[in-house]
């Protein structure tokens, strides 16, 4: 028999994400309202409010719960943000975004599932969303500058170009450091210099492009 996906979802902000320590109370409720069984192919709906990432093909993945509401908790949204995110992959995190910020534009390097993002995030009824393809680790400066850039794919070192994309109050939320472990960093400036926070460690899928890993 298929599990109730609603009680699913209750269950999982309950013993995922607040029993972890997440605490911004919109997020809290954006994570209880986005349905991320729809990010996800039909066989695998069942496993759609577990505990970590899960295959959307092309060898990606869809990203933890705890780690889409840490990074939103982290990026300190408070609904008049431009957002820039790089790495779109199945737009779960997207959405989590689209509710959390005035705008979002997302960019991500796989053709098809840049179009699996778009066929998605349009039955869902999202509008605030701009999807882009291409190599996200330059950036988008057409649309800069940012309140917010987060990165959902694993970088090598901090992205110079990512920074001069942000407002002078801007942040920059991503995973840094090597391809099978990171570390989640907010890059933001403090009187005139970069500052560095860190927030655990964590394990993404490796950016490819010019300010990323190699092929
Ligand atoms: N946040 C996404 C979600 O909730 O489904 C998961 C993102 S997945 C871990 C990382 C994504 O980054 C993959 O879809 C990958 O193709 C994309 N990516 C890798 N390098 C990229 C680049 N240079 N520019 C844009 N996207 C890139």
């Amino acid at each position: 028999m298929a599990i109730d996906l609603e009680d699913a979802r209750k269950r999982m902000v309950v013993e995922q994400l607040e029993k972890r320590g997440i605490r911004d109370a919109r997020v809290l409720e954006v994570m209880g309202a986005v349905a991320r069984h729809r990010f996800l192919p039909a066989e695998l709906h069942d496993h759609a409010y577990d505990d970590g990432p899960l295959p959307i093909g092309d060898s990606q993945t869809i990203s933890q719960p705890y780690m889409v509401a840490l990074m939103s908790e982290v990026a300190e949204l408070e609904g008049h943000e431009k957002v820039l995110e790089v790495g779109t992959g199945s737009g779960y995190q997207t959405a989590v975004l689209s509710h959390l910020a005035r705008e979002v534009h997302s960019v991500e390097s796989i053709e098809h599932l840049h179009d699996r993002a778009r066929v998605i995030l349009t039955s869902i009824g999202i509008r605030n969303v701009v999807l882009h393809y291409g190599d996200g680790s330059e950036g988008l400066p057409e649309h800069a500058p940012y309140e917010v850039i987060m990165v959902t794919a694993a970088m090598p070192g901090i992205p110079m170009p990512l920074l001069h994309q942000l407002t002078p109050k801007g942040r920059l939320v991503a995973p840094i450091g090597e391809d099978e472990l990171q570390t989640l960093v907010r890059i933001s400036r403090r009187t005139g210099q970069w500052n560095e926070e860190y927030f655990g460690e964590c394990r993404f899928v490796k950016m490819i492009g010019k300010h990323g890993f190699k092929e």
